[in-house]
């Protein structure tokens, strides 16, 4: 982090800000917002700031700065037009030990004021450690949409209730799991609709409601995408913030997990290949003790949940014991890895279906429809197929695939540690015994492969930024 983020506490405390041009008007604005009592130095000053001076909301030394200036003040801003001048106030604060903004001189500056969205209680502050303040604008302009006017109201009727949840709820996890269900439900919709007396109706049904430790939880499986956290979906977004109980695996990428709420707990379940950590009947139990522990339980999945991913045992448990729960797909690695690759996975001319396969080899082979998977105009995609690549090459081969067919494996799809082995049935083991991938990859079969040439896109080394799905220690 270039600068630490704080709330400065500036209400009736004494602020100099010197110049009287628009930068320094637009900066003690903010001061104001906040409480400060400004004290202005500047000979000349432009409308805007005259008319405070003149209803006597700001004091005003109709002259040039001098040292002196800074005795008493709490917190400075140097916006005068010239660079020279305001390197000299700064030092002279700094000397003092006074925080110092220089307007545009980052290098002058103990302190930046950020873009901010004020939702008063709520303020957001955006900083680029003066990198970009046309994107902080930016950014801040994003979170004005997501932010709705209302959140400042719904804060204020936090405060109000605060003591009294507190009381009514000894433990942090029973009050954690109110305030929850206060702030996404009726009485937040409520606030945002302007409808106050209603919101104060329901905040206190909701008091009056039976102990919440009581209840049932509930479990989210959500697919958490092939690696890069960006190709979440709102909805898992969503409940990865909510839960309280993370249950993951190895599939899931680093990135993705510390999107999770920080207070949550999480536990690992392992599924190393040939090395499970937790049996898949020991995690269908655990997810449905949690939840009866009154637990809302985020099961996170590689990919989709419902495609090689086991989600139908663990739901059907559930569902089983009248435990509550939702389902939230996620790309599956087919879409990712695909899209990340640049292969197309139909084709008007190549491909007019696609078929998602587990090429898991057991007792040396794979029981699969071959006949079918070597018919022609198709893309077949094995999911767990590495370790039985030279099962899947001889077996299609051997159903009347031709050598030449093109063949993608695809090592860590979406992440920064994406590599694509291009190749055919013919050369595809040689290139992967050349160089090993590291799991979990994908296999595509398929003329669409050749797309690849014009349609890569993706360079995972110029974005080591994005997920890395290597394993995963607990
Ligand atoms: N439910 C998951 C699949 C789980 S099976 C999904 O929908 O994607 C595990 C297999 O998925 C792995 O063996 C591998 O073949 C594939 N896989 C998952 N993530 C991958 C990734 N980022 N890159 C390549 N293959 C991946």
């Amino acid at each position: 982090m270039e600068h630490l983020p704080i709330f400065f506490d500036v209400k009736a405390q004494p602020c100099l800000v010197v110049g009287g041009g628009p930068v320094a008007w637009r900066k003690l604005e903010h001061l104001r917002r906040a409480g400060a009592r400004v004290v202005l130095v500047a000979p000349r000053c432009i409308p805007e700031v005259q008319a405070l001076i003149d209803v006597g909301a700001i004091a005003h030394r109709a002259r040039a700065f001098v040292p002196a200036d800074l005795d008493g003040m709490r917190l400075v801003v140097a916006a005068t037009d010239d660079r020279d001048v305001n390197r000299g106030i700064a030092a002279l604060a700094k000397a003092r030990a006074l925080p110092v903004n220089v307007a545009d001189q980052p290098e002058d500056c103990t302190f930046t004021m950020p873009a901010i969205i004020d939702r008063s209680p709520v303020v957001v502050a955006v900083s680029t450690g003066s990198a970009s303040p046309v994107l902080a604008r930016m950014i801040r302009a994003r979170l004005e949409s997501l932010v709705p006017a209302g959140y400042g109201r719904l804060a204020t009727l936090c405060a109000r209730y605060r003591d009294r949840v507190k009381t009514r709820f000894a433990a942090q996890r029973d009050r954690r799991r109110f305030w929850d269900r206060v702030l996404q439900g009726g009485v937040a919709e409520r606030v945002f609709a302007g409808r106050l007396d209603e919101a104060d109706a329901a905040m206190e049904r909701e008091l009056a409601a039976p102990d919440p430790s009581a209840c049932m939880g509930e479990v989210y499986l959500v697919g958490a995408g092939p690696g890069d956290p960006d190709l979440l979906t709102f909805r898992a977004l969503r409940l990865m913030q909510q839960a309280d109980v993370v249950v993951y695996d190895r599939l899931v990428a680093k990135p993705i997990i510390d999107m999770t709420r920080r207070d949550a707990r999480r536990i690992y379940v392992g599924k190393e290949r040939n090395a499970h950590t937790m049996r898949q009947e020991e995690i269908n139990a655990l997810l449905a003790r949690l939840a009866r522990e009154g637990h809302r339980v985020l099961r996170l999945k590689g990919g989709d949940p419902f495609i090689f991913g086991r989600g139908g045992e663990e739901i059907d448990t559930l569902a089983a014991e009248g435990i509550p729960f939702q389902i939230v797909p996620g790309i599956t690695a087919a879409n990712g890895c695909a899209c990340y690759a640049g292969i197309p996975l139909t084709h008007r001319d190549h491909a007019q279906s696609v078929t998602f396969v587990t090429g898991h080899l057991q007792d040396g082979s794979i029981d699969l429809d071959w006949p079918s998977l070597a018919r022609p105009r198709q893309t077949v995609v094995f999911y767990m197929g590495l370790m039985g690549l030279a099962v899947i090459v001889e077996r299609l081969r051997a159903h009347g695939v031709a050598a030449h067919m093109p063949v993608a494996l695809i090592q860590q799809g979406t992440t920064h540690m994406q590599k694509v082995y291009v190749g055919t049935l013919a050369t595809i083991l040689d290139k992967v015994a050349a160089d090993p991938p590291q799991p979990p990859t994908l296999v595509i079969v398929g003329e669409v492969v050749r797309m690849r040439d014009k349609l890569a896109w993706f360079d995972p080394e110029a974005d080591p930024e994005r997920g890395a799905t290597t394993p995963i220690l607990p």
